[in-house]
């Protein structure tokens, strides 16, 4: 799960790392009233959860609360990389003399915590990162050993930083971004930029903060601050009922259970000429429930010309499935023609109950290749 980045900063500050006071606004009139409470020059922030909104004219300075007003009007509702802006990020403006880097996320191949540390922050960081690596001082956390002091000193070195009060805030904050990463189930934690102000104040400037969504059920708080309107309808409806859904832009609506078995169906869907439009994985389960779920969420998106059933039953009963659809079909006016092919536990047995009600456009074949081929010929 994503955060915006004033979700981000409330986190870094109650871990005690510094940053900016500021108010969230969703109106021009909240951004004049929250400039005017803050006083001073402010910062009018985009809040979507994309980066680069610097460049997209998402982020701008305003030395007066009439002037956070205006920008407010030009930013409330810019389209950022397909993301409309709903909420500003009102913050008392920083001065600024130097912008770092600092991040934290995992490396799978170490199965560790890696840090990322550069002097070189600020918006072009891929760059960065791609065309001088040894700008970057990179540094593995045992999750055993946790953090060491003498780690945060090496990063701060290697990257450069000789500057001591410098030194000791990095390695401050970089212990602290490690408490918040592994208490609170993050996967990525970026600081960027990370800034020096003129009077040698170091602090963060921006938040990216991702947490896993496997571990929200232990932070109930950060659970909450999912904002459901930042997602497309079907998404947020797939959240609801515990359907995995991805959009994709073909023509062909995928279901199947088990991520792999999903993934190769959309392979097979492309092997035969066409390209699946989403893509809906019923995981172990697969009851009737579950199916009526998945074929409601597929064939409300407009694109589908036909729908790909692709079952392999292993837990899942494949007759389970079979009534799943008819159900389905009852409930639901489904006019792109279903093709399915089921296999594994009780496969036959699901066919039949298939065969035996025979719904007008419903198709099953036998193999997963034949039914990718007469689902994209159907489109
Ligand atoms: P991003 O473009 O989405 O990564 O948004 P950031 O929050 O990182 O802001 C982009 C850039 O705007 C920063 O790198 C800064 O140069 C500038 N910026 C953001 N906040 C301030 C501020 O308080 N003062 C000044 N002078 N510049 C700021
Ligand atoms: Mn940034």
């Amino acid at each position: 799960m994503d955060l915006y980045e004033y979700q981000g900063k409330e986190l870094f500050r109650r871990f005690g790392i510094p940053v900016s006071e500021g108010r969230l606004a969703t109106s021009p009139e909240e951004a004049r009233a929250a400039a005017e409470e803050l006083g001073g020059q402010v910062v009018v922030k985009a809040q979507v959860l994309t980066g680069g909104r610097g460049k997209a004219g998402g982020i701008k300075l305003a030395s007066s609360p009439e002037e956070a007003e205006e920008h407010a009007k030009k930013v409330l509702g810019l389209d950022i990389n397909g993301h409309v802006v709903r909420k500003l990020w009102i913050e008392s403006a920083s001065d600024i003399e130097r912008e770092y880097y600092l991040s934290l996320t995992f490396d799978r191949d170490e199965k560790k915590a890696l840090f990322m540390f550069t002097k070189e922050g600020g918006i072009d960081i891929e760059e960065v990162a791609s065309e001088r690596p040894e700008a970057v001082a990179r540094l593995h956390i045992d999750p055993l050993e946790g953090f060491q002091p003498y780690q945060a000193r090496r990063l701060v070195y290697r990257a450069g930083i000789e500057d001591e009060s410098e030194q000791k805030q990095i390695a401050t904050i970089a212990e602290r971004l490690y408490a918040t990463f592994v208490e609170l189930d993050a996967m990525l934690c970026e600081i960027n930029p990370l800034i020096v102000t003129p009077d040698g104040e170091v602090k963060a400037l921006d938040s990216k903060f991702t947490v896993d969504d496997n571990a929200l059920l232990k932070h109930p708080e950060i659970a909450e601050m999912r904002d459901l309107e930042a997602y497309p309808p079907e998404e947020r409806q797939a959240r609801e009922k515990d359907v995995t859904y991805v959009k994709l832009d073909g023509e062909v609506g995928v279901l199947g259970n088990g991520a792999g078995l999903v993934m190769s169906t959309l392979d097979v869907v492309a092997l035969a000429g066409g390209r699946p439009a989403n893509f809906c994985d019923l995981g172990g389960g697969g009851d009737a429930q579950g199916v009526v779920d998945a074929l409601e969420i597929i064939s409300a998106d407009p694109q589908v010309k036909s729908i790909l059933f692709n079952i392999f039953g292993g837990i899942t009963r494949c007759d389970e499935v079979a009534r799943g659809i008819l159900q389905a079909l009852e409930q639901l006016t489904i006019v792109e023609p279903i093709v399915v092919r089921l296999d594994g536990t009780n496969a036959e047995e699901g066919r039949e109950i298939l065969r035996g009600a025979s719904p007008a456009n419903l198709h099953v074949e036998p193999t997963m290749l034949e039914a990718a081929k007469r689902a994209v010929e159907l489109t």
